[in-house]
């Protein structure tokens, strides 16, 4: 892991977009209004067995945004219930994450492990109140036994067990005196419930896992649904969001909140998850991409994870941003990859100062200009913010201009240079292509150019003479050498999820070229890990953590146009 700097970046202020007011707002209000509840409590509950991604992005500004807006907290709790997958990295990288996406769950920082006490106790209240039962079928008859949506399940030949073998049963469970999947104990509910998860959910199962909290205490393990709502119910949530595939398991949060001796009622209200086209968002193929080297890590700045998105340089407004663009709602459908990079550009096109970058030298000699003369010319930092005022940056007689800014028998339309063709030097000077040089293979390393004093700063000439074209370029004296990583979506197909195909077969074999013997304007070498920063005429670019003084690595964040709209069309 590269050492990105997660400190609090710019917190949520007014000046952020807004969610208009959801659905889940509108039920809050109402709640508010009747008195059910004076401030609204919410959780942002990840399972640390990954990275975050652009998806829980969305709950974590939904959650924490609702606390913010009204004035109450949000709960970073950790579901912390399956010991075999879980690691502190995960935990800390989550921490950090969020923070940096601009929100703080203040003192209250919470792991479902320091519950499981609890939630033993309240298994055992079930178990006494004839409600749960220990069950000897194997993993395999519990599945075949439990029917399907069109048949009703099969009791199970255990499930008329007395209290007390119950109660000796589970004691037994929990000292480890049975191997590991030998015994369940499960809820006794309806095995002909319409909905399957009311058919004798399993609430423990006996697993010999070390937990990165808990040690070797237990061997036995509460399922993510005996543990989530009771766990809501601890910590006093009053509402309880996450996505719609967990609406069908609501009747069970309600069963286990209804039938237990719980300090609180938390009501559970689904909303749509978010997916993202050209993308992958569960955790286990992130996971895999990352294991099989397919990127360079968690943080790889292709990968959908805010890590990945920190490091590529996305600011965490534009996340922000984006989260309350697409809103809110009941429907599952996939957002645009585009419209992040549109929400990235935004704030980049707003804040990042503009600097001159050639990453694909071509050297330019000005044949009319003095040998040791150097002139400091004044150029603006950002247009959309008068009070970045200006820089200097150092002309001389020999420039780097981009090479796809020559042409050597240019069409009438291609207003950059070529022989005899005249452009604009962005705040610097007009200059003409007199000639140019090719080395023995045929290509063009020099081009030999006049200037006109008397545009100076880039000025239009008495003479009423008139250039199309401007282009950039970088003193070649003064440039400061650098690799810039230009990245692209990691996959080449819109729905790389999809159950049809192996998504890793849809990996874009060019989501990463790696440009070395780029050309920066001297004012680049002070840029630090986190400036934003647009190359002119070439798109957003960052700091990437592996620069050094000595080596400079800039990442392309996003270009200034989305160049896949085009392709898109093309079809
Ligand atoms: P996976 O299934 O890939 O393991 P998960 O959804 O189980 O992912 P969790 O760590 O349990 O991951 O998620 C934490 C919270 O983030 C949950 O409340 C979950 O609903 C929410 N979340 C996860 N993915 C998305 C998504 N794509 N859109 C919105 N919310 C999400
Ligand atoms: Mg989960």
């Amino acid at each position: 892991m590269s050492d990105v700097s997660s400190s609090p970046s710019s917190s949520p202020s007014p000046s952020d977009k807004r969610d208009s007011k959801d659905f889940i707002r509108e039920i809050i209000d109402a709640d508010l209004a009747s008195g059910k509840h004076s401030a609204p409590v919410t959780r942002f509950p990840p399972e640390p067995n990954g990275y975050l991604h652009i998806g829980h992005a969305k709950s974590i500004c939904l959650n924490f945004g609702i606390a913010k807006e009204y004035g109450s907290r949000c709960h970073l709790r950790f579901d912390d219930t399956n010991p075999s997958k879980e690691e502190q990295e995960y935990v800390d990288s989550i921490q950090a994450d969020i923070r940096w996406l601009g929100f703080d769950w203040g003192d209250h920082l919470f792991f479902a492990s320091d519950y499981f006490d609890q939630i033993y106790a309240w298994a055992v209240t079930l178990i006494r109140d004839g409600k749960a039962y220990v069950d000897d079928q194997t993993p395999e008859d519990i599945r075949s036994n439990r029917g399907n949506l069109t048949e009703p399940g099969v009791n199970s030949p255990f499930r008329d067990r007395s209290v007390e073998e119950n109660l000796a049963l589970f004691e037994a469970m929990r000292a480890g005196n049975f191997p590991d999947g030998s015994k369940v104990l499960r809820a006794k509910i309806d095995m002909a419930h319409a909905n399957l998860n009311m058919r004798d959910p399993v609430l423990y199962r006996i697993l010999r896992a070390h937990h990165h909290r808990s040690g070797d205490k237990w061997c036995i393990y509460p399922m993510y649904d005996f543990t989530h709502g009771q766990s809501d119910a601890l910590e006093h949530i009053t509402h309880s969001l996450c996505t719609l595939e967990f609406e069908n398991h609501r009747p069970l949060y309600e069963w286990f909140l209804d039938n237990l001796p719980v300090p609180s009622h938390p009501r559970q209200i689904e909303f749509a998850r978010l997916n993202l086209n050209y993308t992958v968002m569960s955790k286990r193929k992130l996971l895999q991409l990352v294991d099989e080297n397919h990127v360079s890590g968690w943080d790889d700045p292709r990968m959908p994870t805010v890590s990945g998105m920190r490091r590529r340089g996305y600011p965490a407004e534009a996340i922000r941003n984006f989260c309350a663009t697409i809103g809110i709602t009941k429907f599952n459908g996939t957002n645009d990859f585009a419209l992040l990079e549109n929400a990235v550009r935004e704030v980049m096109n707003r804040d990042a100062q503009r600097r001159m970058a050639v990453l694909d030298p071509i050297k330019v000699t000005i044949t009319n200009y003095p040998e040791d003369q150097v002139e400091e010319l004044d150029v603006i930092n950002n247009p959309e913010d008068p009070n970045a005022g200006t820089r200097k940056v150092p002309f001389c007689r020999e420039l780097y201009i981009e090479r796809d800014d020559f042409m050597e028998d240019p069409p009438k339309k291609f207003f950059r240079l070529g022989p005899g063709r005249e452009v604009r030097f962005r705040c610097a000077y007009w200059l003409k292509c007199e000639d140019f040089v090719k080395d023995a293979e045929g290509k063009v390393t020099e081009l030999l150019c006049t200037y006109d004093p008397e545009t100076r700063g880039g000025e239009n000439p008495p003479d009423g003479r008139k250039v199309k074209g401007t282009v950039h370029w970088v003193s070649a004296r003064h440039a400061v050498p650098a690799e810039v990583r230009v990245y692209d979506r990691l996959f080449d197909h819109a729905n790389p999820d999809s159950k049809k195909r192996n998504f890793l077969d849809h990996i874009n074999p060019a989501s990463l070229e790696i440009l070395s013997g780029c050309q920066l304007e001297p004012a680049l070498a002070d840029a630090k890990v986190g400036d934003s920063i647009q190359f002119e005429r070439l798109g957003y670019f960052c700091v990437d953590p592996d620069s050094t003084s000595d080596a400079r690595v800039f990442n392309r964040t996003v270009g200034l146009r989305d160049s896949w709209a085009k392709e898109q069309q093309r079809g």
